[in-house]
């Protein structure tokens, strides 16, 4: 069985679930060129909660976790089925962290709206893990190296967030914003850091200054890129299958481990 590679999907504003655009065309490409996974294992950003859990329903529900947006995107189903079994590999393999099975929570749009794009049909099983907001970055990471096996196991490992994301300076309703400065700076530092496997700095992200306080001022949009590149292998490459900014302050940037 061909390992497959991690990625990690720069979502950006939800209503990207609907449109037809550069970003959501790149994610039906990345996707069409892999081999077909078994199931996907989602990092969204926006399971952000005390404690590590891990979706084990059946039939997960899509949820609509954003207010303010027209009526289509709070009708949008994406009814992937879920997958028990991988939930119950999930927590074996990070044992003992206690992962929480969970039956109430399913999809959120970190997770859907790039999924209606990459796999449209909704035939390939989902699961969610949680990002325990108790943990510092460096335990999420230590935390994911533990999920690298799923690689080999058909299963697509797919974050979910943006490595640049402040909605305080984002310009709604005022497309197309050029991206700020530190917000370019930022991604490209990013960018040599990973194409170096540097990963401490980019765990120690506080460390690197005001770009990268100003690009990630609170940690849910960027912690899934963690758990993505602590699946990295020796012999993997890192390749940005989509780039591209939104509203000024959003990386659209896509990783592909693998
Ligand atoms: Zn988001």
């Amino acid at each position: 069985m061909a390992r497959l590679p991690a990625i990690f999907f720069g979502h950006g504003n939800p209503m990207n679930a609907l449109e037809q655009n550069a970003y959501t065309r790149g994610w039906s490409a990345l996707a069409a060129g892999l081999p077909r996974p078994r199931a996907i294992l989602a990092i969204s950003a926006h399971w952000y909660v005390p404690g590590t859990h891990v979706t084990a329903m059946q039939k997960p529900r899509t949820i609509h976790d954003f207010g303010g947006f027209p009526r289509e995107l709070y009708e949008v189903n994406y009814p992937a089925p879920g997958d028990p079994e991988l939930a119950a590999r999930v927590r074996e393999l990070l044992r003992p962290v206690d992962v929480v099975p969970d039956e109430r929570w399913g999809l959120d749009h970190g997770t859907w709206s790039v999924l209606v794009h990459a796999y449209p049909n909704a035939d390939v099983p989902v699961v969610q893990l949680a990002i325990d907001e108790m943990l510092p970055p460096a335990a999420h990471y230590e935390l994911a190296k533990r999920l690298a096996p799923l690689r080999d196991e058909s299963v697509l490992i797919a974050g979910s967030g943006n490595v640049v994301h402040n909605l305080h300076a984002y310009a709604w309703g005022r497309h197309p914003a050029q991206q700020f400065d530190w917000a370019v700076r930022f991604e490209q530092r990013a960018r040599e850091l990973m194409n170096a496997g540097e990963h401490e700095p980019l765990i120690d992200y506080e460390a690197l200054g005001n770009d990268a306080l100003l690009s990630i001022p609170t940690p849910e949009h960027y912690l899934p890129l963690l758990y993505v590149l602590a699946t990295q292998q020796p012999t993997d490459t890192i390749t940005y299958p989509v780039e591209g900014g939104d509203g000024g302050s959003i990386s659209m940037l896509s990783v592909r481990v693998g």
